[in-house]
C-alpha cells in the first residue's frame, strides 16, 4: 500500500489563474498546508487533450447540468429561457464543450501534489466548484465570484482558477495522463521530521 504521506493528486492552474498572476499564491497555499509539489510544468494543451482529461460518462455530464440547474433554481432563473432546455443531460453536454474551450484558451500549469490525504486536502483548498458557493478562505472563494448563471448566459464554462482530482480514481487517471513516472520527483521537506 502507498504510504499515507505519499498520496498524490493532480492540480491544473487554469488559464484565468495564470492570467491573473495567481500561480505563486496557489503554490504558496499548497506548500503552507504541508503538501509537496513533486512535478510541475507550464503547457498549452489541445482540445483533444482536455477531452481525454475529463470523464465522458453520462453521470458526470449530468452532474455538470445539475450544477447549472441548482444555481438557476436558487436565483429564480428559468433554464428554458436562458438555455433553451431544462434537461440536465443536454445542459451538461453544452457545459462540457465550453470547458474544452476554456482550458485551451491559454497556457495551464500542471502539477502533482503529494501529502497526507492530498486529494481531499487540495479539494478543500480549492473550495466549491462554483465560486458563488465557495467559502471565503478557499482559492475559488477568495479570488472569484463567477457563477453558472453568468457563465452559461455567455456560453462559457465557470472560471474557477484551479482543477484538482476529486477522488483516487480520477487522481490515478490524471497523474498517468499528464505525467510520465520519470517527471515525478521524490524529496523530503525539512518539516517532515517535526510535523509527523
Ligand atoms: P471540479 O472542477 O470542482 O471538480 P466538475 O468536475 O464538476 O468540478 O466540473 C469541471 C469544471 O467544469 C469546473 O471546474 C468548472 O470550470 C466547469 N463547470 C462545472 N459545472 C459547470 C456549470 N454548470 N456551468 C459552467 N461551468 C461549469
Ligand atoms: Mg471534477
Amino acid at each position: 500500500m502507498e504510504k499515507l504521506t505519499q498520496e498524490k493528486t493532480l492540480v491544473l492552474i487554469k488559464p484565468d489563474g495564470i492570467k491573473r498572476g495567481l500561480i505563486g499564491e496557489i503554490i504558496r497555499r499548497i506548500e503552507q498546508r504541508g503538501l509537496k509539489v513533486i512535478a510541475l510544468k507550464m503547457i498549452q494543451v489541445t482540445e483533444g487533450q482536455i477531452d481525454g482529461h475529463y470523464p465522458k460518462d453520462a453521470a458526470w455530464t449530468h452532474r455538470l447540468g445539475e450544477k447549472s440547474l441548482g444555481t438557476y433554481s436558487k436565483y429564480g432563473i428559468d433554464p428554458v429561457e436562458a438555455l433553451g432546455t431544462d434537461n440536465a443531460d443536454e445542459i451538461g453536454k453544452m457545459v462540457r464543450s465550453w470547458i474544452v474551450k476554456y482550458l485551451t484558451s491559454g497556457p495551464l500549469v500542471k502539477m502533482v501534489v503529494e501529502g497526507v490525504h492530498a486529494i481531499d486536502m487540495v479539494r478543500k483548498l480549492c473550495g466549491n466548484t462554483l465560486p458563488n458557493l465557495a467559502d471565503m478562505g478557499t482559492i475559488r472563494g477568495d479570488y472569484s465570484v463567477d457563477s453558472p448563471a453568468l457563465a452559461n448566459s455567455g456560453k462559457r464554462a465557470v472560471h474557477n482558477i484551479i482543477h484538482a482530482s476529486e477522488n483516487p480514481e480520477e487522481a490515478k487517471h490524471e497523474l498517468a495522463y499528464w505525467f510520465t513516472p520519470q517527471e515525478i520527483h521524490d524529496y523530503k521537506r525539512a518539516e517532515e521530521d517535526i510535523m509527523f
